[in-house]
């Protein structure tokens, strides 16, 4: 690992205005920041200790939304008796990610910027084709193991999967990343546009600029989020990223009709995935299950599989429905 300079932060601005250079990063729980380091895709010159910033790990529920604090530990959101009452589907992608040390360790914040698994991407030393680590330089992983990859929102740079749990649930439900510049101005973003698809560049993944700082996420509270759930399949029951998932939420009418509906994919996209499309054919339907599978079909329509990742596309529907059926209480 390359030397590093290393400083502990204790007011937002000082951390902001340290970290703003492209050679710092902030460090949270250090659960990625240090491994990418240690495989050296990641060799910065400073890096800026986050976790003394008074005021950045509040929990508040009100009736109307749920505002959480960056530095948050997964553990203590997961475990949060009036987040499992009002949004289940966040306290289940938590608590289904990692393991428990890593959740005692890792933030809400550094979580929503983990970077891709890619074996690839994680082995300078074994492969110098990544676009993502090195632009221009090719993608290994077209040609190599590719089972783990997406098949929704690739591009013929880059077929890396966004590995993360949580952003998938809040891309669901329509969060808001509340932002901090190092110029002490702020602004708000929706989690939808914040992560960017590979396209050309690859190695641009998200709308941060250097030094700028999520302070908090914001998730409004509605029926849907109420009677919610967030189902992960995976190659083994624990401490493993998702093959396949789903963060879905239901608002059922009195006639037993979909008032409302919604639902994002993991583990299966470049980005944390809205399935609109679903959403629009089952909105106003009767809520059945052979109308749920029908509809969990559309997600695959204009997915790209590789060598290895054809599965996904059975695997995808069963987890969308298996879910929707979840919530909904016909399982
Ligand atoms: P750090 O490592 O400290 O930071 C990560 C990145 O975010 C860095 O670039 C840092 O500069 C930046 N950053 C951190 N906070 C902020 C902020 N507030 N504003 C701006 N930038 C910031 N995750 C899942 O979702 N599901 C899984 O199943 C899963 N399994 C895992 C298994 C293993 C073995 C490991 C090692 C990790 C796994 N993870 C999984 C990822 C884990 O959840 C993340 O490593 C963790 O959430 C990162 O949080 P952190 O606080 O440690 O971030
Ligand atoms: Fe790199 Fe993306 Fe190819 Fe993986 S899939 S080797 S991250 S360019």
């Amino acid at each position: 690992m390359k030397a590093f300079d290393y400083q502990r932060a204790t007011d937002v601005a000082t951390a902001q205005q340290q970290a703003s250079g492209s050679g710092s990063r902030f460090l949270a729980g250090g659960t990625t920041q240090l491994d990418l380091m240690k495989c050296e895709v990641e060799r910065p010159e400073r890096l800026v200790d986050i976790t003394h910033l008074p005021g950045l790990d509040a929990i508040h529920v009100t009736g109307e939304r749920i505002l959480l604090g960056s530095l948050a530990k997964m553990s203590r959101v997961a475990d949060h008796p009036q987040i499992r009452a009002t949004a289940p589907v966040l306290a289940d992608s938590l608590a289904l990610a990692a393991s428990a040390q890593l959740r005692n360790m890792a933030t809400l914040g550094g979580n929503l910027l983990q970077r891709t698994r890619c074996s690839y991407f994680r082995d300078p030393q074994g492969y110098d084709a990544c676009n993502k680590r090195k632009p221009g330089s090719g993608c290994a992983a077209l040609n190599g193991l590719n089972r783990n990859h997406a098949v929704l929102g690739t591009s013929a740079h880059c077929i890396a999967t966004y590995p993360g749990d949580l952003a998938v649930a809040l891309t669901a439900f329509d969060a808001v990343l509340h932002l901090r510049a190092p110029d002490g101005s702020s602004r708000q973003t929706p989690i939808a546009t914040f992560f960017w698809l590979p396209g050309e560049r690859p190695d641009l993944e998200h709308d941060l600029a250097p030094g700028e700082l999520i302070t908090a996420i914001e998730i409004p509270v509605t029926a849907a989020l109420k009677r919610s759930h967030y189902l992960k399949v995976r190659d083994r029951a624990s401490y493993e990223f998702a093959a396949a998932s789903a963060a879905v939420g239901l608002e059922l009418a009195k006639d037993g009709s979909v008032a409302d509906v919604r639902i994002a994919v993991g583990g299966v996209a470049t980005v944390p995935w809205r399935a609109r499309e679903v959403e629009q054919a089952l909105r106003g339907k009767p809520f059945d299950e052979e109308r749920l599978r029908a509809a969990a079909a559309l997600i695959t329509r204009d997915a790209v599989t590789q060598a290895h990742n054809g599965y996904k596309i059975t695997l995808l529907p069963r987890v969308i429905a298996r879910a929707l059926m979840t919530a909904g209480g016909l399982v």
